[in-house]
């Protein structure tokens, strides 16, 4: 085989995946050559596939030939029809909880204990939630001044951030689903980098009170304002500014130490993925997840859609029954909430995943998968939840990156790590992404905003393992604070999405 032009992956394969863009007529492996040009990371017949016959990648049959496929074609999205889902109650649990992982180099990081306990901070900031959106436009007047005038004066203070969002009023607040951003908002408050303080900024007559947002003993009036209890704009200004300061204060006070990995929690998810994501940088950062997950880390790895077709293989990786029960009743409440939409899990792939190679769900879902690497799932957790157990979680949450990433911050992490094939430039204000790319072209492209390449396993210049070691160092560095990733750096911050799926009103 021809390592340069295409990559098979398992044996039974009957399709290969092109390093770059091949030229019709091109000898692509001894008696394979190419009948029409291919482009980068798309797939490739190594045989003849009849009408119906099956189409395998990964070992996996990603659906069926709509009509015959001739040895040296190119295949798109276009000439394969969809399996049916892998049904939930057929799962089988517990029977691939793999104890082997690869030891990690080191086994501390450097981070913010916190007064509560909890998981340690990777940034000192101060967030300041609010109830509902109506007070966002007065609090963004005021954090510009804080930044101004109040920041400076904090020189261990990262950041100051408002946790602005579309919840609050005007929606079902008491309708079941309402529990999701309820708790999403609950949770966030509380995260690990915001030191144990909290300030909250809230209206007065909105339907998600102060009382829902925070615990009984936190509502004094050190941390709430209420916008309707003062009088005028800049009353309401001089009080932010007050109580800002007081939490600048304490935080200011907050001292990096070395903590254990235990202490150390992030979130895995992907954006802009393409054919490549499954064979380079998600196996490599599965193989960084196995590793902190071996020292003692928690990692999690979340959305949904991108897993539903590979549910079964997740499903023999969690510890137990009663855990396999839980990942069912997730997977099932989201077959459920697709359905009352009118769309499936065939809704997820983008036009971009698509030019990328990636034919339809079930090919992104394996190579999504990939990231979670090989470690035992010890939880699951509602979209949202924070974490009671230490090592590889899967959090259901959606697969939009900015839902997915406000789950993942609402549960705690203090990093996420952002695999694309394509390119975002995304970032989350709270905790830092490192972003790590599938292939050499869009590192070129984007030096300046990629931190890790993983294009050079695709080449054979390196190893998964290698790019693994690399995507654990760099999660070990940005954590502990000696190194910002390049959106950090330039400020590159996504808004909140919180997730609702209760009726608005
Ligand atoms: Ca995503």
């Amino acid at each position: 085989m021809s390592a340069s032009l295409c990559i098979k992956i398992k044996k039974e394969d009957n399709v290969a995946v092109a390093i770059k863009d091949i030229k019709a007529n091109s000898r692509v492996m001894d008696d394979i050559v190419t009948i029409n040009d291919i482009p980068q990371a798309h797939k490739i017949a190594l045989c003849d596939i009849p009408k119906n016959g099956k189409i395998i990648r990964y070992g996996v049959v990603l659906g069926y030939a709509i009509d015959p496929i001739k040895k040296g074609d190119w295949i798109n999205e276009k000439m394969i029809s969809l399996p049916i889902m892998p049904p939930i109650d057929k799962m089988v649990f517990g029977i691939n909880t793999i104890k082997d992982l690869p030891n990690p180099p080191i086994l501390t990081w450097e981070g913010y204990k916190n007064p509560n306990g909890g998981y340690g901070g990777t940034r000192n900031i101060l967030g300041i939630s609010t109830t509902v959106q109506c007070v966002t436009g007065v609090l963004n007047v005021a954090v510009k001044k804080m930044k101004r005038e109040l920041l400076p004066k904090y020189p261990n203070i990262d950041d100051i951030v408002p946790i602005n969002h579309a919840y609050g009023c005007g929606v079902a607040i008491n309708a079941p689903e309402a529990k999701i951003p309820i708790r999403i908002l609950q949770n966030l408050a509380k995260h690990p980098n915001f030191g144990g303080q909290l300030m909250v900024v809230g209206l007065g007559c909105e339907k998600f009170t102060v009382e829902m947002l925070c615990d009984k003993t936190d509502i004094t009036p050190d941390n709430i304002i209420i916008l309707q209890d003062k009088k005028g704009f800049n009353e309401m200004i001089d009080a932010l500014m007050e109580m800002a300061e007081k939490k600048l204060n304490i935080l200011n006070k907050r001292k990096r130490e070395i903590l254990s990995l235990s202490d150390l929690l992030i979130g895995m998810q992907c954006g802009g993925s393409d054919a490549f994501s499954g064979i380079t940088a998600n196996p490599s950062a599965g193989y960084a997840s196995d590793m902190l997950v071996k020292g003692g880390a928690t990692v999690l790895f979340s959305e949904v859609t991108e897993v539903r077709d590979g549910i079964y293989l997740i499903g023999e990786r969690c510890i137990d029954k009663e855990l396999g029960k839980k990942l069912a009743t997730e997977m099932k409440w989201y077959d459920n909430y697709l359905e009352k939409g009118d769309v499936d899990r065939s809704a997820n792939p983008t036009p971009g995943n698509k030019k990328g190679g990636l034919s339809n769900i079930i090919e992104k879902a394996m190579g999504s998968i990939a990231k979670s690497g090989t470690a035992p799932i010890v939880e699951v957790l509602s979209p949202g939840e924070i974490p009671s157990k230490k090592g590889l979680i899967f959090a259901a949450t959606p697969a939009s990156d900015f839902v997915c990433g406000t789950c993942q911050l609402a549960s705690g992490i203090g990093l996420q790590v952002f695999i694309t094939g394509r390119g975002t430039p995304y970032g989350l204000a709270i905790a830092p992404v490192i972003k790590v790319c599938s292939r050499n072209e869009m590192k070129e492209q984007w030096s300046d905003l990629i931190d890790v390449n993983a294009g050079s396993i695709a080449t054979g210049d390196a190893t998964i393992e290698e790019i693994g070691i690399l995507i654990f160092n760099e999660i070990i560095d940005v954590a502990s604070g000696k190194k910002k990733s390049f959106s950090e750096k330039y400020k590159l911050y996504n808004d909140l999405c919180i997730f609702n799926p209760a009726p608005i009103t």
